[in-house]
């Protein structure tokens, strides 16, 4: 689609005076609208702010959270398809006072100026991507009868590009929160709907846990970003219960001993040598991310372990220029911690899909936001009556309980492990890039990459976000790779025994602020039919929002 719409929502309301969190604020309500497989007030998510007045970096944690009702083993009873259709994988949804809390901690717009753009494109109705058409076959749109009415066409066919989407329902929804705040979602009518909705089942033990309790306890958390140096560099990202942050941030400081982007020395862009101990930096780290990471409010994550100096050498040093190394177990980062051992692997299934934006406005306000409700359509169970659809989030956990220390396993009121990780870069304390990806686990892995594209391999931003990318997010299995690498690199990687698929991996959008000019860049992921708003092109001093739409 041409139409940037939730991109020109942020933009719109940086040009009426508002700053970049009313605008990620505003830009998230219109992904709902424009985007609604991929996020929406049904699901959660993770925003990084950085406020110029103070100079602070914070980490907003509106992930949605296991009911009190939940238990280990509650996932393992159906396949993933049915769990994940089921009310069983509804986490309880943070989006809507997770966005309400951000705007009131950082923001100058009320709760219902920032909606208001939003139920406006679902009163007049929004033309459908590109990106929703793709996906629009989806058997998740045909599951439940409330899905089928909004998202296929009157004939029962998927909905095509360019059709026009009305969601009164969710106008409706969207207003009564306007009018009555977070509470008219989290008790009331809209919440007995929720708990109503997600009783709903295809296998048998399927039926969600979530009771009206849970909807009023839910809280969101404000959280220390994962921040650390590389080469010079300051780069912050998501905490706990994310393993976005720890996980990309370790692969960096593993890679920091090889000269990434020096191409006398064998490691400019796309290189055998170069891609090749990014793989193995990959596995290394996704092999410590099943082991050790998941929801720190419960379980102990050794975070300071995992990034430690003389622990990360460890484990680069395990990293050879001219061979695969076998099967990387999880390391033993409790010692560089102050904790005790314990460790076997956890199983790991990610898929799903989100949506990414980044803003940053003419104060220096810089925001990085993921929202998501995990699969495309989540579990495809749309609240009758209020046009959202509920995430399958609780999928995120271990479906099959792992051993000890079973760090992602099921609890009452945990929030299952993520790997979003919005990303903020800084140069001498002044940040200068704002960055996020949807892509299950392989998100991490694509911030990762443009983040070496940017500092070491000096790409300008649409160039780092549209380079070809790797992935691999286990210690073992296939490696995936985007076209466009040469064919020479990806022999050498088949020599030195890489198992090789083809993928698209990713969808980043970012944004660059060029310290020296001023200037501000906005850069959308053609992967993903991504835009850049309205007031982004390069001015200096003026705000910028990138986004999928
Ligand atoms: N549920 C995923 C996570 O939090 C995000 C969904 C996706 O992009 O696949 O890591």
């Amino acid at each position: 689609m041409n139409d940037p719409l939730a991109a020109d929502v942020g933009a719109q309301i940086l040009e009426q005076g508002g700053n970049a969190i009313d605008a990620a604020v505003a830009m998230a309500f219109a992904m709902n609208v424009v985007e609604p497989p991929a996020s929406g007030i049904g699901g959660g998510g993770f925003m990084m702010v950085h406020l110029a007045h103070s100079g602070e970096t914070l980490a907003l944690d509106f992930r949605e959270k296991a009911p009190a009702a939940a238990e280990v083993g509650m996932l393992a009873g159906g396949s993933f398809t049915e769990v994940s259709t089921s009310g069983i994988s509804v986490g309880v949804p943070g989006a809507v006072l997770g966005l309400a809390t951000a705007l009131e901690a950082w923001g100058t717009f009320t709760l219902a100026e920032t909606l208001d753009p939003a139920i406006v494109l679902a009163e007049v109705g929004v033309p459908v991507s590109e990106f929703v058409a793709e996906n629009a076959a989806s058997a998740r749109t045909t599951l439940q009868p409330e899905t089928r009415a909004i998202f296929r066409r009157p004939d029962g066919t998927p909905l095509q590009a360019g059709d026009i989407l009305v969601q009164p329902d969710l106008a409706r929804t969207l207003d009564l929160i306007a009018q009555e705040g977070p509470a008219a979602f989290y008790e009331g009518e809209i919440a007995e709907a929720i708990v109503d909705a997600q009783r709903r089942a295809r296998y048998d033990g399927g039926e969600g846990r979530m009771t009206l309790d849970d909807l009023a306890l839910y809280d969101v958390a404000l959280r220390t970003p994962v921040i650390d140096d590389y080469r010079g560099f300051t780069v912050a990202s998501m905490p706990s219960p994310s393993s976005g942050g720890l996980t990309m941030i370790q692969i960096l400081k593993m890679l920091e001993r090889f000269p990434a982007g020096n191409e006398r020395r064998g490691f400019g862009f796309g290189e055998t040598r170069t891609l090749h101990v990014m793989i193995e930096g990959m596995r290394l780290a996704f092999a410590d991310r099943a082991v050790w990471m998941g929801d720190d409010d419960l379980v102990d994550v050794p975070a300071a372990g995992l990034l430690a100096d003389p622990y990360v050498a460890t484990r680069s040093a395990m990293i050879s220029e001219t061979t695969r190394m076998a099967r990387p177990a999880a390391g033993e980062p409790l010692p560089f911690d102050g904790r005790v051992p314990a460790a076997p692997l956890a199983d790991d299934h990610e898929e799903g899909s989100t949506t990414h934006f980044s803003v940053v406005d003419g104060w220096g306000n810089v925001v990085a936001c993921t929202v998501t409700i995990e699969q495309l359509w989540g579990t495809g169970i749309t609240v009758p009556g209020y046009g959202f659809l509920l995430n399958n989030e609780l999928t995120d956990f271990n479906r099959q309980p792992a051993p000890a220390p079973g760090t992602n396993n099921v609890a009452p009121f945990k929030r299952p492990r993520s790997s979003i990780s919005p990303t903020l870069l800084f140069k001498r304390g002044e940040p200068f890039a704002a960055l996020g990806s949807p892509g299950g686990a392989t998100i991490i892995n694509s911030v990762l990459q443009v983040v070496m594209n940017l500092l070491d391999h000096r790409m300008t931003l649409q160039e780092a976000v549209d380079a070809p990318r790797i992935s691999i997010t286990s210690p073992a299995g296939e490696v995936t790779v985007e076209p466009g690498f040469p064919q020479t690199s990806l022999d050498g990687l088949a020599a030195l025994g890489h198992p090789l698929t083809e993928g698209e991996i990713g969808a980043v959008n970012a944004v660059l602020i060029d310290l020296r000019s001023g200037k501000r860049y906005g850069a959308a992921d053609g992967r993903r039919g991504g835009a850049v708003g309205e007031a982004c092109r390069p001015r200096r001093g003026r705000g910028c929002a990138a986004a999928h739409e």
